[in-house]
């Protein structure tokens, strides 16, 4: 989700598409394994595997029945082994999962009362374990609506709650150059510092902040130039309607790579800056949420540099999991358009 204007001019993300398509190296996850399934996907394979043991069923019978055996006889085994293919049916009785009782420990509690998102990860058993009990409904106390949670989801199914959402920790980075806006939520502009320093240190050069935190009002007007400037459907692509931004959240950057000068975010991905964030960020509990060809979970083009913190619990799980979407990471539905 970018600017519009001369810095951002619409024709520039053709570009940006150009770059990215050129540059298959600075893909971050291109070193690890395909995401894990979906429980969804999961479910359906399971259902497909019962198919084919019935069809198996059918087709033992079918044969029986070619080679002479009576037919009555060929439909009962066919029905008994059809039977016995079933799943069987859950127990009547259901006791608590552990997810949930994780939810109820003390640790727990203490921590989401605190405001401490990562050390309730941490005490639930890690951010593998909680994205498990999120996923089979296990965990109700990781609520992914809620904007003010580092493990908040928004897309284009999923506006605020409520539309206006404001943070309330906002504050500016320290020691980082800023054009537009630059506030973040406190713990992300710490965190966001420390990347900036990183990067500098590992020889990558500068990266300044171009949009931080967007409030509704500024996003409906940000939306309105790119609809007046592309028409609805391109700017769909590129910018969020108001109340469904990620900089809304105060956990979303867009940086820019600077040697003395600046340059356009359209040309990112191919600076070493874009680069070295593509490999690191989530070391600093950033990831890249708007990758190459994951739109049609997303909605939007790629933007290499879009960076939205989770926190290093949460970063460190997507990276090391291989994941590309925070739709599949938490096993949620793919938004490629608005529900409307
Ligand atoms: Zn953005």
């Amino acid at each position: 989700m970018r600017l519009p204007g001369p810095r951002h001019a619409p024709g520039a993300r053709h570009r940006a598409r150009e770059t990215v398509d050129a540059a298959p190296a600075a893909h971050p996850a291109a070193h690890h394994a395909a995401p894990t399934r979906r429980p969804g996907a999961l479910a359906a394979g399971a259902g497909a595997l019962g198919v084919a043991v019935l069809l198996a069923g059918a087709a033992a019978a079918l044969t029986a029945a070619t080679i002479g055996a009576p037919p009555d006889v060929d439909r009962a085994a066919a029905a008994r082994l059809a039977a016995a293919s079933r799943p069987s049916p859950p127990p009547l009785v259901s006791s608590p999962t552990p997810a949930v009782a994780a939810c109820e420990l003390p640790g727990v509690v203490e921590a989401l009362s605190a405001g401490d998102d990562e050390a309730a990860l941490i005490a639930m058993g890690g951010a593998a374990a909680v994205r498990e009990a999120v996923i089979t409904g296990g965990a109700p106390c990781i609520d992914l609506a809620d904007p003010t949670r580092l493990w908040v989801v928004v897309d284009k199914l999923r506006p605020y709650e409520p539309l206006g959402h404001e943070p309330a920790d906002l504050t500016r980075v320290d020691g980082v150059r800023v054009f537009n806006e630059g506030l973040l939520r406190a713990e992300a502009a710490a965190a966001f510092a420390e990347l900036v320093a990183a990067a500098q240190e590992a020889g990558a050069g500068q990266i300044a902040i171009t949009s931080g935190y967007r409030s509704f009002d500024d996003q409906a007007t940000q939306h309105a130039r790119w609809v007046a400037a592309e028409g609805a459907d391109s700017a769909d692509e590129v910018s969020a309607r108001p109340g469904y931004s990620e900089h809304q959240s105060g956990l979303a950057v867009d940086v820019v790579a600077c040697d003395g000068a600046c340059g356009d975010i359209a040309r990112f991905a191919s600076t070493r800056q874009g680069r070295w964030l593509a490999e690191n960020s989530w070391r600093h509990g950033f990831i890249v949420r708007y990758e190459q060809g994951q739109a049609g979970t997303t909605g939007y083009s790629p933007e290499p540099w879009h960076i939205r913190y989770l926190g290093v619990v949460l970063a460190a799980a997507y990276h090391g999991g291989g994941f590309h979407t925070l739709e599949d990471f938490w096993g949620l539905p793919a938004a490629p358009d608005y529900g409307d």
